[in-house]
């Protein structure tokens, strides 16, 4: 049996921080883990910046009540739930993903959650393990499926690494560069012909 694994953010759905600065007009807002590969750091430094700036979970989620799935997106899950077991491994929240998971067809998805204060202000973040996505690829593999991952970002390098099979999709020119061991494609046609490389299976476009 095979599970295929998705990253969340740039690959099914936009970076939700970077459309929170275009929103706000913080520019500060816009670094993601394509910049910062150190997910601590990243997540304290956006706390700090929403403490600083007033903002919180409300003004987030209003941000969040406006994007829709990348272009696509919505066939490419259909048909790859056809096709595998879909699980999302995403280094989000599950109080930012659930608006975005409704047009998906809410498929299982394992991430993180926030603290927040009843006014809405973000208090602390609870990661659900460290290194998250690469030790759910572990446990998959221990229940004895086998496993495809697709991500674009250094967040997802480890679980790529891990899976059976990794790609790469809609990746930034350094993480190409840093990881040539991955294929990268660009559009959801090429990653469906890559699942279907990866499979073990005969799999039908
Ligand atoms: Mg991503």
């Amino acid at each position: 049996m095979e599970i295929a694994c998705l990253d969340l953010e740039g690959v099914l759905i936009p970076e939700i921080w970077i459309a929170f600065a275009e929103k706000t007009g913080i520019e500060a807002f816009k670094k993601t883990t394509r910049d910062e590969p150190n997910y601590d750091i990243l997540m304290n430094y956006r706390l700090d910046l929403l403490r600083k700036n007033n903002l919180g979970l409300n003004e987030i989620q209003s941000v969040i009540a406006t994007l829709e799935p990348l272009d696509g997106a919505i066939e490419f899950v259909n048909w790859l739930r056809e096709r595998f077991q879909v699980v999302i491994l995403s280094d989000t929240f599950y109080e930012f993903a659930n608006p975005l998971m409704k047009p998906l067809g809410y498929p299982t998805l394992l991430c993180h959650k926030l603290e927040c204060a009843p006014d809405g202000s973000v208090m602390n973040y609870r990661l659900r393990q460290a290194d998250p996505k690469r030790q759910s690829i572990v446990a998959f593999k221990s229940l004895y499926y086998r496993t495809i991952a697709a991500g674009d970002s250094y967040n997802d390098t480890t679980m790529l690494a891990e899976a059976d099979a990794g790609i790469l999709f809609h990746a930034p020119e350094n993480v190409v560069k840093e990881f040539p061991q991955f294929p990268s494609v660009d559009t959801y046609e090429d990653l469906k012909l890559e699942f279907v490389r990866a499979s073990k299976r005969i799999i039908v476009i």
